[in-house]
Formats: structure tokens, C-alpha cells, sequence
């Protein structure tokens, strides 16, 4: 992703598309159709392949991750996380990840490390290797710098409202997870993702404070906010409530207008996205370099297709790709166990 970066002008807009491994055959076979079509004609900078909590998809995380990498030729960035997961599950997600061509990992702490206190009665305690060696997503990036040196690109996760983490008594605080930001950027994160939002002016201000940090981590660093195109009205809401981001009261009186028809809640969520897609465009003054947009998909084609050709962010397809991607190989498939 660095390198792709590197070689776009200053004043470019590029973005990334995330999808999560389907459950079944099926789900992994319409995908693969899906995300082939969406590659050809969206031309996005990079996908992101999600990873279930603990491993629970790792199979089937890395499976999609093949499709992308491999079959279809797409810069692929690999989620994983690191708490309630062994090291060995750790290192062997790394290997097959380098075994598929996958340069890119989005380093994260997934759900809360599990601690005597949340443990029931009967499951057994776990080792201390397992308690310390993982509580944060900074030891990821730390181990994945101390064990692969710069071979992975890396990136992390920021929450433009401040990460909603139930433990921490200051609650929902960017004010409390900036230190950890700054430390985790420090040890070697090369860009950031950031959580979905609505309000413009949270992630106006988080940028801002970013850009602004005394620090000095996040003066180059690219910082790609994250848009969840908008599919239904009882799902936003859900959304929202999940996410812990905050629908101002405008944009949901639009939706509100629009409740009880479907098709007009993903219309009014596409102006909605785009809208919020033209506005980072404006902020993007004090940040240095090309402009990213990362997309949460949710595996769905047509709202992100819609806020990516109205808000102009298609790049133009030139001879030498449609070449390159005639001349990429279909790899025999890696087993992945
Ligand atoms: P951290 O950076 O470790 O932060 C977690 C919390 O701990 C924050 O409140 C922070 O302030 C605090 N903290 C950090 N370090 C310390 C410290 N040293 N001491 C005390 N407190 C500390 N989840 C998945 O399971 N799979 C996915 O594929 C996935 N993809 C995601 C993609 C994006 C772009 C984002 C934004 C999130 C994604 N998540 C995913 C969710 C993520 O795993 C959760 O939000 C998780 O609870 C926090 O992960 P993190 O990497 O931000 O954690």
C-alpha cells in the first residue's frame, strides 16, 4: 500500500473496499463474482479482508484473502487481531499470509483479552504466555515488526468519537486512546483506518488534533476515514448503535423522511455518503499527500458503486492496466489449513 501511495500525485483521491468471508460455498462464489466486477470497474487502490474475533474465520479469512490476492490480482490488506489468540495462531496467520502474496496487515486488537474475571468457572486458566503477550494492538504491531522486520506494510485503527470500550472508566474518549495512538503509529504502523462515523465535524476535529499532536506521529501518516454506505433504516440504527457513532440529527431526519421505503433510504444514504465523501475532500488541506476513503461494504455493490461515481472517485483506467490485469496468472490453488 506504501509503494501504491508513493507512486499517486500529491493531490489524488484513492480508496479501499472492505468484505468479510461468506459463510458457505455459495457465499464465497457469488463474492468472487461480486468483488471481480467491482474490481474491473471501481479500480480501488486496495481491499481489506476482515478476520473474525479469536480466529474464528481464519480459514475462510484467508481463503478470500486468496481470491483477492491471487486470483484477482488486488492489493490486499489482511485484518488480524491479536487477543484470545494464540502466538502460534498468530504465526502461522502471518506465513500463509506471506505464502499468498499479501504485503498488507491491518494490525487490531479485536474483542477485549480475555482475564480471570470474565473467565466462567470451568474453562482452564491461561498460561502466562497467553495473558501477556497480547492485551493491545500495539503488541501485534510490535511482534509483527520484531518477527518480519519491514516485509508487511502495516496499518491500525483509530475511532474518530473515541474507541467505546467498556472497561476503561472514561468510557468512549479519544482523549484516552490518543497516548495509545501515538505509541502504536511509533512502533511502526505505516497508516491508519479509521472506525465509520456521520458527524463531520467529530472526524474534523479528530483529524485535526491528529495532524496538530505535539508528537508529531501523525504529520505524514495516511489517514484513511472510514464510510459505511447506508442499506436500510433499521440496519443504520443498529449500526449506530454498534459502532457507537453518532448520527446527527439532520442527516437522520433524512432518513427519518425517507423510513418505511427501502429503496429511498439507500437514495437518501448514498447523497448522505457522498456528501460526507466531498466534505473530507475539503478538510484535506492539512493532510499531506493523496486523500484515502475506506468503505465497510458489508459485501454489497451498488450504494458504494453509486457514492464512488458521483463523488468522482473512479480512477480512470489506462491501457497498461487493463493489460496487467489480462497478464495476471490464476494461480493453482494453496491450501490453506
Ligand atoms: P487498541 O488499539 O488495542 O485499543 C483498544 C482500547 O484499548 C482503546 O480504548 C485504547 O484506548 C485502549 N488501549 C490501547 N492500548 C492501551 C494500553 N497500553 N493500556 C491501556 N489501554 C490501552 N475487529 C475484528 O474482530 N475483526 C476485524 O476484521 C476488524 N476490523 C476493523 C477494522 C477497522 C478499520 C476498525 C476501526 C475496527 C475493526 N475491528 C475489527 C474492531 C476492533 O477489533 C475493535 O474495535 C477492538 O475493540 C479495538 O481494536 P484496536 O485495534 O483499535 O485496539
Amino acid at each position: 500500500i506504501t509503494d501504491k501511495l508513493a507512486a499517486l500525485p500529491a493531490d489524488a483521491n484513492y480508496f479501499s473496499l472492505e468484505f468479510f468471508p461468506p459463510k458457505t460455498a455459495m457465499g464465497f462464489s457469488n463474492l468472487r463474482d461480486r468483488l471481480d466486477r467491482m474490481a474491473r470497474a471501481l479500480r480501488p487502490l486496495f481491499v481489506n479482508v476482515t478476520w473474525g474475533a479469536g480466529g474464528s474465520t481464519a480459514t475462510k479469512s484467508l481463503e478470500l484473502a486468496e481470491i483477492c490476492q491471487r486470483e484477482l490480482g488486488l492489493t490486499t490488506c489482511l485484518h488480524l487481531t491479536c487477543t484470545n489468540m494464540s502466538r502460534q495462531l498468530i504465526d502461522k496467520a502471518l506465513e500463509d499470509a506471506k505464502a499468498l502474496g499479501i504485503r498488507n496487515i491491518l494490525a487490531l486488537r479485536g474483542d477485549p483479552p480475555r482475564r480471570a474475571e470474565y473467565r466462567a468457572a470451568d474453562e482452564p486458566e491461561s498460561t502466562e504466555e497467553e495473558e501477556e503477550e497480547f492485551s493491545y494492538a500495539i503488541d501485534l504491531v510490535r511482534y509483527i515488526r520484531k518477527t518480519h522486520g519491514d516485509y508487511f506494510c502495516i496499518g491500525v485503527a483509530a475511532y474518530p468519537e473515541g474507541h467505546a470500550d467498556e472497561s476503561h472508566p472514561l468510557g468512549q474518549s479519544l482523549e484516552h486512546d490518543l497516548p495509545y495512538l501515538v505509541e502504536k503509529t511509533q512502533a511502526g504502523a505505516d497508516f491508519i483506518m479509521t472506525q465509520l462515523f456521520f458527524d463531520i465535524e467529530a472526524y474534523d476535529q479528530f483529524e485535526k488534533r491528529l495532524r496538530e499532536h505535539p508528537s508529531r506521529a501523525f504529520k505524514d501518516i495516511p489517514i484513511l476515514p472510514g464510510l459505511m454506505p447506508i442499506q436500510g433504516y433499521q440496519m443504520i440504527k443498529r449500526t449506530t448503535k454498534l459502532s457507537h457513532a453518532k448520527m446527527p440529527e439532520a442527516l437522520m431526519a433524512r432518513l427519518d423522511a425517507a423510513k418505511g421505503d427501502d429503496e429511498k433510504v439507500k437514495a437518501v444514504g448514498v447523497e448522505i455518503i457522498s456528501e460526507l465523501v466531498e466534505q473530507i475532500k475539503e478538510i484535506k488541506g492539512r493532510t499531506p499527500g493523496p486523500q484515502g476513503f475506506h468503505f465497510y461494504t458489508l459485501n454489497l455493490e451498488k450504494s458504494v458503486s453509486f457514492i464512488l461515481e458521483r463523488t468522482g472517485l473512479i480512477p480512470p483506467s489506462t491501457p497498461e492496466l487493463e493489460e496487467a490485469k489480462l497478464a495476471v496468472p490464476v494461480p493453482p490453488t494453496l491450501q490453506v489449513n
